[in-house]
């Protein structure tokens, strides 16, 4: 008799009842029970429990799904993460999907004040995008989440994809999979969930016309702050709300420290302002120069969080910034946030853990 292949409803990861460390455990009274809609544990916990288990990255799975899909005819959509545009892009991507069409989907613009300028963010995708080798036949700007410009979105995709499937892209944690939850309303939906990675394995969600949307795993970057944190900390880290910029004003010779994640020295300038763009949760801390390194050295792991264990993370390492004075300028800390400078002539320190993209 031909063995059924059953695969989780969440995941589309194949299901099995030997090994409860690996992928696709149920246990096995569930998997004899052999319902349509089965969840592997690791999908049934974060339903049910905002838990997750550990997975480890593995970006050469990735790219072997990204070297699939250039042998495919398809319409390539990425969906990047506006609040983490650079470091949600996928590195070389057009080399990886050969010659199909890419489709950009800058999603979660509901963290952006409502004040922002549609078009102008528009333009900045698109320059960013340019500048970063995407060469994308269209740009649109959505909220998965909260379900903005999602039909028309649904709309450039039917006509661009002209008969063919679609296969859905991005690194972790962008929203792919809220987003098909969206575009599909699935009588089921897939898991989604605020921690990195949690979509496995590729998952075909049908079109009538016999094509398919498939959603692929996430890649991870070692070189955002975000895949090196735990589930608790990613709370605090990946703002879920509109994002209430803090502003300071800032003298040289004090220090801002973001959490435990990142710091700026303000070496020399006159007084300017310095607005943080991070989650609202990441609590931000200003002191003295000459007190930080004391500070950074008892409170890192207790005031300042996360990261709860501070020996998860690599060393911090500097890097010195200067302002030109011409324009405002953003900082940006991948997987964390960023931080728009004034227009003042300046040095700056800019503290990360080692290998974090600044
Ligand atoms: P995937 O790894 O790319 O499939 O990402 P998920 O769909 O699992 O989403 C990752 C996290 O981002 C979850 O906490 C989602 O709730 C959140 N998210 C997804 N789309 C949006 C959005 O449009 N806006 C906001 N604010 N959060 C989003």
């Amino acid at each position: 008799m031909k063995k059924v292949i059953q695969t989780c409803m969440g995941c589309g990861v194949t299901i099995q009842s030997e090994d409860p460390n690996q992928f696709g455990f149920v246990p096995p009274h569930k998997q004899a029970e052999s319902s349509e809609d089965l969840l592997c544990r690791r999908c049934f916990r974060i339903r049910h429990y905002q838990e997750i288990l550990p997975i480890e990255p593995n970006s050469s799975d990735y790219l072997q799904v990204l070297s699939h899909i250039a042998q495919t005819d398809s319409l390539i959509v990425q969906v990047v993460d506006l609040f983490d545009f650079e470091g949600s892009l996928i590195p070389g991507v057009h080399r990886h999907i050969g010659k199909n069409p890419l489709y950009l989907l800058a999603n979660k613009i509901d963290l952006f004040p409502k004040s922002t300028k549609h078009a102008k963010l528009k333009k900045w995708v698109e320059q960013s995008a340019k500048e970063n080798g995407i060469f994308p036949v269209g740009i649109h700007l959505c909220s998965a989440e909260k379900g903005w410009w999602i039909e028309e979105a649904l709309a450039e995709i039917n006509t661009l994809r002209k008969d063919r499937d679609v296969y859905v892209i991005g690194t972790a944690n962008v929203g792919k999979s809220t987003l098909i939850n969206r575009l599909l309303q699935l009588e089921h939906p897939i898991t989604t969930s605020r921690y990195p990675g949690t979509t496995l394995d590729t998952i075909r969600i049908p079109f009538s016309d016999g094509k398919a949307i498939i959603d692929t795993p996430g890649l991870f970057r070692k070189d955002r702050l975000s895949e090196w944190l735990t589930p608790k900390e990613l709370k605090i880290v990946l703002p879920s709300q509109e994002l209430k910029p803090k502003i300071y004003q800032l003298q040289d010779q004090q220090t801002l420290f973001l959490g435990g994640l990142s710091r700026l020295d303000y070496v020399q300038g006159t007084q300017q302002p310095f607005v943080c763009y991070v989650s609202n949760q990441l609590r931000i801390h200003r002191t003295k120069r000459a007190n930080a390194d004391q500070i950074q050295q008892k409170h890192l792991g207790k005031m300042l969080i996360p990261p709860l264990t501070p020996g998860q993370l690599p060393e911090w390492t500097r890097h010195r910034i200067a302002l030109s004075g011409q324009q405002k300028e953003d900082i940006v800390i991948a997987g964390l946030g960023f931080i728009s400078t004034g227009k003042e002539n300046a040095v700056i320190d800019l503290w990360a853990p080692k290998g974090i993209k600044v």
